[in-house]
């Protein structure tokens, strides 16, 4: 294989990292004292670091490597596309074989309905796709002053000046000027704020919020709902069974277009292609990014319902939107490869029959222990509460480090989770055997131990 750069100890590259290279989502001050972890290669759910340290990754990358590292077929398609038209865009009149089987091969795989995509290059730009599609819509039915977006506190729909402001996480809201027409409503985060009430009634509660919402805005001029089915960065939080329909309701009742965020919960995560899929509830918009490509390349993309697809296809008028690479060949490539392989080796059935069921079952364990206050999930994807007062359900405190103490007591143990707060998740691929998932929870148990 060609190298496109020099072999050097773990010390180098930790000191040109920290002299040229601002990471996303850190703090530089810290990178620079603390020096990165580099990895240097991966093999089945395993990553490796420069130092030699096998570690298991109980995050797929970052929810992207849902087939897991070593996908030989994904890497040789890349390779083919690569050769054979490596780029063209597909503005003015142009498209290419690999971005047109896939557009196909999405709605083949996606519910009937879903029969449309816009591709973006990442999950960020496709939610700045859905603000821009949304408004459009509503413009060309004659409804302009539908602008406002409802989304919720503690959503990730991504970094991008759209995608910060459709989320709703505090600390990067403080860092710049939101758009204006977005608003936020209760999470449907039982185990945090659900008080006395059982899961069902607090799911209609957190539901309830958006009616409430639409009331006070005025319902004729809000534009769409959008939250991820399972909110993954914010901390794994499954909603309640009665969430996602009484939401539905809610959205139908006053006309409003229903976006859920698939780029986490799509290809597979649940145990279904996407999470919509999974909860049984119909969406207008799909973001999608991430497991499309099994992290192979940049993708990402929106599935445009009939609803809104019927309408920007037949009133004609140029959508003045579109990213150079959108469908780029290698990524689209990337993905069919991706989707082949999901379908071929019924990976989705595993995960929603026996793997993931598995998995479920051996994590649900880790709440016996003395620091844990619930362990939940669904398919290959979970979260564990780290608390000081099981009974209580409350986290250690505000300042609590728990969760940064028990993400260190991982890696130590050759195991990748990550920490929101106190809250330790995990998505780990869904190709891991279940000796793998044993290991898994052995080597989170042995972190907690050491957490306690
Ligand atoms: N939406 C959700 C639900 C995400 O979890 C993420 C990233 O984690 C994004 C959007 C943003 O995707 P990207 O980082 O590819 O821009």
């Amino acid at each position: 294989m060609s190298q496109t750069y020099q072999k050097r100890s773990t010390a180098e590259w930790q000191s040109m990292d920290a002299g040229h290279y601002l990471h996303p989502f850190t703090d530089f001050k810290d990178q620079m004292e603390r020096g990165s972890r580099i990895i240097t290669r991966a093999e089945g759910p395993y990553i490796y670091t420069s130092d030699g340290q096998k570690i298991l990754d109980g995050m797929s990358g970052l929810w992207c490597c849902n087939l897991g590292y070593g996908q030989q077929e994904i890497a040789d398609a890349v390779a083919e596309q690569l050769k054979e038209l490596p780029f063209y865009n597909s503005f003015f009149q142009c498209a290419h074989p690999p971005s047109i089987e896939l557009s196909a091969k999405l709605a083949e795989v996606a519910a009937p309905h879903m029969n449309n995509v816009f591709y973006t290059g990442s999950g960020s730009e496709a939610n700045d796709t859905v603000i821009r599609m949304v408004h459009r819509y509503w413009d060309l039915l004659g409804q302009p002053e539908r602008k406002i977006f409802i989304s919720r506190h503690n959503a990730y729909h991504g970094s991008t000046i759209g995608g910060a402001s459709l989320g709703g996480m505090g600390g990067m809201h403080s860092q710049f000027t939101r758009l204006p027409y977005v608003h936020h409503v209760d999470q449907p985060y039982w185990y945090g704020e659900g008080g006395d009430m059982s899961p069902e009634e607090f799911g209609l509660k957190a539901a309830r919020s958006i009616e409430t919402k639409i009331l006070e805005l005025g319902a004729d001029k809000v534009a769409a709902f959008i939250g991820e089915p399972i909110q993954g960065a914010g901390g794994v939080i499954v909603p309640p069974s009665t969430y996602w329909p009484e939401v539905k309701r809610i959205c139908d009742q006053y006309g409003i277009l229903l976006i859920t965020d698939e780029v986490i919960c799509g290809f597979g995560r649940t145990g279904h292609w996407f999470g919509a899929d999974y909860f049984n509830v119909e969406a207008d918009l799909m973001p999608f990014a991430k497991g499309v490509t099994n992290g192979y390349q940049p993708l990402g993309g929106v599935m445009v319902g009939d609803r809104v697809a019927d309408v920007l296809k037949t009133q004609g008028g140029e959508f003045y939107h579109g990213y150079t690479y959108s469908g780029h060949p290698a990524a689209c490539a990337a993905a069919l490869a991706t989707i082949n392989i999901l379908q071929r080796d019924k990976i989705l059935e595993q995960v929603r029959d026996t793997k993931g069921v598995y998995l479920q079952e051996q994590f649900a364990t880790l709440a016996d222990h003395p620091i844990v206050g619930e362990a939940r999930g669904v398919g290959f994807v979970g979260a564990i509460e780290l608390t000081n007062d099981k009974s209580a359900r409350t986290r250690f405190d505000d300042n609590s480090t728990a969760g940064d103490l028990c993400r260190a007591a991982c890696i130590e143990n050759g195991l990748v989770m990550r920490a929101v707060g106190d809250t330790m998740i995990i998505a780990p691929p869904l190709t891991m055997s279940t000796d793998e998932i044993d290991e898994l929870v052995d080597r989170a148990r042995k972190a907690l131990d050491l957490t306690a």
